[in-house]
């Protein structure tokens, strides 16, 4: 069994990207993310926290935007027309969920699909479902990143993937099938889930329940790829797996922490190069 080490890869794509932001900076382009905060959930206060530590390491500008958890969705649209139009700015991410009264989906697709570096504009998910596309979700393309750095073929396998969110599971659905894998998503309503997961040669959790997935879920020598991020009754950061009984079924396993969340960063960043490329007209 091999633990797949998430941060490990990232930390890999992450200096591709610092090595690339470089040359970009001597055309005289240095590409900026911003990143919209609204309100004052812990977990996206974390999780806004290492995105712009990851733009200072890889060299990017990025500007962070905090409003109160009282924002009107007027406050909010405005300050997206402002950073649409703003030429420094050449990535756009709010920070998901957004406090109850805010409508996300008004605020995606308010952003310039341009700018949508977590591509999830209906036009980029649109692109993404005929397979031309200029930016792939962060998680699903961080897990895909991964698979390939672990020389983990999906072609011809049996994929499950469990939960079928816009942000993972749909994307992560597509991107496997893109890579010739026989995709099923599985969610709340699926009957007899143990039966369809242990056949899976790859299993995707991105179901958000501490150990959800368990040992008889899992066939032997499987890859289990966990995206969950979830809290223990002890408040310490854990997956969907119930990682120390499913590990030694497994051919690869990702851990949490330390797996897919590096990624889903690291993947950000190249969604950020690749649109300040796009504007600059360096792509
Ligand atoms: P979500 O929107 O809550 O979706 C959860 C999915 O799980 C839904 O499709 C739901 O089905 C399905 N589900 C719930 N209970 C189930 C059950 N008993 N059997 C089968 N399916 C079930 O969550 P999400 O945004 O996709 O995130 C999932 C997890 O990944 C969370 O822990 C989140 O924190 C984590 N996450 C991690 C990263 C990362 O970078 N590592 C990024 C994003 C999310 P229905 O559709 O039928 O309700």
């Amino acid at each position: 069994m091999i633990i797949i080490d998430g941060k490990k890869v990232s930390a890999q794509v992450k200096e591709q990207v610092r090595l690339e932001c470089e040359e970009l900076r001597k055309k005289g382009v240095t590409p900026g993310l911003a990143v919209i905060l609204v309100g004052d959930d812990p977990a996206s206060r974390v999780y806004v926290n290492n995105k712009k530590k990851a733009c200072e390491l890889v060299g990017f500008k990025s500007e962070e935007f905090t409003l109160p958890a009282t924002t009107s969705q007027e406050e909010l649209l405005a300050l997206v027309e402002e950073l649409n139009e703003r030429e420094d700015i050449n990535g756009i991410l709010c920070q998901l969920p957004l406090p109850k009264g805010l409508d996300e989906n008004a605020v995606i697709e308010a952003i310039s699909p341009i700018k949508d570096v977590d591509a999830f504009h209906k036009q980029n998910v649109g692109r993404i479902m005929i397979g031309d596309y200029d930016f792939l979700p962060c998680t699903p393309a961080g897990i895909m990143e991964m698979l390939h750095a672990y020389d983990i073929d999906v072609d011809g396998k049996n994929c499950v993937v469990i939960g079928r969110s816009n942000i993972v599971g749909k994307p992560m659905g597509m991107l496997l099938l893109h890579e010739n894998g026989t995709v099923t998503i599985c969610h709340s309503h699926t009957k007899n889930l143990s039966e369809i997961t242990s056949k899976a040669d790859i299993l995707v959790a991105a179901v958000g329940k501490t150990k959800f997935v368990t040992a008889d879920m899992v066939a032997d020598g499987a890859v289990v790829i966990d995206v969950g991020m979830n809290r223990d009754e002890n408040g310490k950061l854990c997956g969907d797996v119930d990682f120390e009984a499913v590990k030694d079924k497994c051919s690869y396993i990702t851990p949490v922490p330390g797996g897919v969340g590096p990624m889903t960063i690291s993947t950000l960043m190249k969604n950020t190069l690749k649109a300040a490329k796009l504007q600059n007209g360096l792509d």
